[in-house]
C-alpha cells in the first residue's frame, strides 16, 4: 500500500531542516509496511486534498511567508475538507501562523492567515526573536515529552475555543506568556517546534503513524 505525502510550499518554506519531518514520517511509514511517495505542492498547484494521507507545512522567513499567503488563499477549501477529513497536518512555525487569523511581521506588515483557525500572531519588540532550546509536555498524553528548537518573531495566541497542542516546560511556545505551545484540532497540529519534531521525538511519529494505520483499516 502506497501513502501519499504533501509537503506544502516544500521549496519556499523549509527552515532549520523541516523537511527531516517529512523524512522521519516517511522512514516510520516504510517499517510500518507502507510504499511512500511524496510531492512538492507549491505555487500554481492544485492540492487534491483526497490524495494525501500526511500533509507537511513548514517554517519559513517572513519574505517567504509573504508570497506564499497570496497562494495560500486558492488552495483554501481542499485545505479545510483535507482538516476536517481527519487527514494528518502537522504545521510548523510559519506553516502554523499562516494557518491562523494573521501575522505581524518583523517590519509591522500584517499577513493574512488562512483564518481556518482563531489564532492570531503579533510581533515582538524591537524585532526580538524567542531562540533556543525548548521542552513541552504533550496536552493529549501527559506523558509524553517533546523537545525541539524554536526561533521565532512572532508570538501567537489561541482563541478562546482552542486547545494547545503541549505544554512549555522550558523555553517560550507561542507567546513566552500563558505556557501554551502550539495547537491541536483533530489530527491537526500547529506548532512552534522545528527540530525536526518527527526526527527528535518519535513518540509522536509512532502515534501519527498510528492514526495513519486507524485511517487506513477504517
Ligand atoms: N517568520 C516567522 C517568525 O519569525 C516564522 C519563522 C519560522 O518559521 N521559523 O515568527
Amino acid at each position: 500500500m502506497i501513502i501519499n505525502i504533501a509537503h506544502l510550499y516544500g521549496n519556499l518554506l523549509n527552515t532549520y531542516g523541516d523537511v527531516g519531518n517529512i523524512m522521519a514520517f516517511a522512514h516510520e511509514a516504510r517499517k510500518a509496511g507502507f510504499d511512500t511517495n511524496i510531492d512538492i505542492i507549491s505555487l500554481g498547484d492544485d492540492f487534491d486534498y483526497k490524495k494525501y494521507d500526511f500533509v507537511f507545512f513548514g517554517g519559513g522567513q517572513d519574505y517567504e511567508q509573504s508570497i506564499v499567503q497570496k497562494d495560500l488563499i486558492k488552495k483554501r477549501d481542499s485545505i479545510v475538507a483535507y482538516i476536517e477529513n481527519g487527514g494528518i497536518l502537522l504545521a510548523i512555525c510559519g506553516g502554523y501562523q499562516l494557518l491562523g487569523q494573521y501575522y505581524y511581521d518583523a517590519y509591522n506588515k500584517k499577513i493574512d492567515g488562512l483564518k481556518i483557525f482563531d489564532h492570531y500572531t503579533i510581533n515582538q519588540e524591537n524585532k526580538h526573536r524567542f531562540t533556543g532550546n525548548i521542552k513541552v509536555k504533550s496536552a493529549l498524553n501527559k506523558d509524553d515529552l517533546y523537545t525541539g528548537f524554536e526561533n521565532h518573531g512572532g508570538v501567537t495566541f489561541l482563541g478562546s475555543k482552542q486547545k494547545p497542542f503541549a505544554y512549555v516546560i522550558e523555553g517560550n511556545g507561542n507567546n513566552g506568556k500563558d505556557k501554551s505551545e502550539g495547537f491541536r484540532y483533530k489530527n491537526t497540529i500547529g506548532s512552534y517546534l522545528h527540530g525536526p519534531l518527527l526526527a527528535k521525538n518519535k513518540n509522536l511519529c509512532k502515534d501519527l503513524i498510528n492514526i495513519l494505520r486507524d485511517r487506513r483499516n477504517k
